[in-house]
């Protein structure tokens, strides 16, 4: 039997997640576990490269583990787990530290934009994306499913072990970005990249009432400003999420609808809240039953860190003994 390849990818432990995240990640996710080996990381050291308060990160990391969970990641297919669980993740880092010029980190792209709007530039920002290197090839992943805006440090991870196999010997797989079909879901006001930072999202676990109330007054073509006017659906993300979420025949409908003015925005509203109700409500209520029994996503991050710490530990092992660290002290002669 062949070896599966090895999948690794990191989220950020926003607490819930939102349809963006769902559809431009997790979805993907739940596939990717049927036909690989796959790991997926709570990413808690990454994310306090950014300004946050300790005594919300354990709920946000819990939060995160259960959606994940309620949205289709399966413990018997696949390891989830807290990057802090495991302490090799920022070792190797450091490690990949000494092999990694500045320059390169310096000119990506996600760096340069946070750190344009940052007065105080913290080396962690800097570093971020040598401790995803770090984290992709402690489990000598092949594959690494990113958004388009992570590409370039994919790029960067294949530079770092390319360096380091370089300098130390062939070790580290050189890994390749899988980039998703779904590239960019746009917020509800149509502006922006869905984010919760600008409050224009979904949450995966929201209720039918409270997922209505967020897409009625959501932005629309502004052509259609009376019922009669016609519109273009290829400008509103009302018509790019019935595209993620509802069937051809609705799509069909809502794109005819719009164009000849035979439906108006609200009863096209009102089709797309029903079919992503219809396909959230059974994550809801994996997400109801986890939270009854809130010990099975415990167990399953301890079961995680605990199959990622073997891994992580003979990784280690080889790369620290071919760096020449940890030799047990210098050869004595006669001895
Ligand atoms: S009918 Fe639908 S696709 Fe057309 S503008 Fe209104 S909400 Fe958007």
């Amino acid at each position: 039997m062949t070896k599966k390849k090895r999948v690794f990818s990191g989220i950020q432990p926003s607490g819930e997640l939102h349809i963006g995240n769902y559809l431009g990640a997790v979805k993907n996710w739940v596939e990717l576990q049927e036909q690989y080996e796959c790991f997926f990381c709570i990413v808690d050291l990454h994310a306090v490269t950014q300004p946050y308060e300790p005594e919300e990160m354990p709920a946000r990391v819990f939060d995160m583990a259960l959606t994940l969970m309620a949205a289709g990641l399966d413990p018997e297919k696949c390891t989830i787990f807290v990057q802090s669980h495991v302490p090799q993740h920022a070792e190797l880092a450091w490690l990949f530290n000494t092999v990694t010029p500045i320059g390169e980190l310096e000119r990506m792209t996600q760096y340069k934009d946070k750190a344009s709007r940052q007065e105080s530039v913290l080396a962690g920002l800097l570093n971020y994306p040598v401790l995803q290197a770090a984290d992709i090839l402690l489990y000598q992943a092949e594959l690494v499913p990113v958004g388009e805006d992570q590409v370039q440090h994919v790029e960067l991870t294949r530079e770092i072990a390319r360096k380091w196999n370089g300098r130390f010997g062939e070790y580290f797989p050189e890994p390749e970005a899988l980039v998703g079909e779904v590239r960019r879901v746009m917020g509800l006001d149509g502006q922006a990249k869905m984010s919760k930072s600008l409050g224009n999202t979904i949450g995966l676990l929201e209720s039918p009432d409270e997922i209505w109330a967020k897409l009625r007054p959501a932005v629309t073509d502004p052509a259609r400003v009376r019922r009669e006017d016609p519109g273009n659906p290829f400008v509103c993300n009302i018509f790019s999420l019935h595209r993620h979420f509802s069937s051809p025949a609705d799509i069909a409908w809502s794109e005819h609808g719009c164009r000849t003015a035979g439906i108006g925005c609200i009863d096209c509203k009102r089709r797309l809240a029903d079919n992503i109700i219809k396909e959230l409500d059974p994550i809801r209520e994996r997400a109801m039953e986890l939270k009854r029994h809130p010990e099975r996503v415990a167990e399953t991050l301890e079961r995680g860190a605990e199959h990622c710490r073997e891994i992580a530990s003979s990784t280690m092992q080889e790369a620290l003994a071919r760096m020449g660290l940890r030799g047990g002290g210098p050869k004595v002669k006669g001895r």
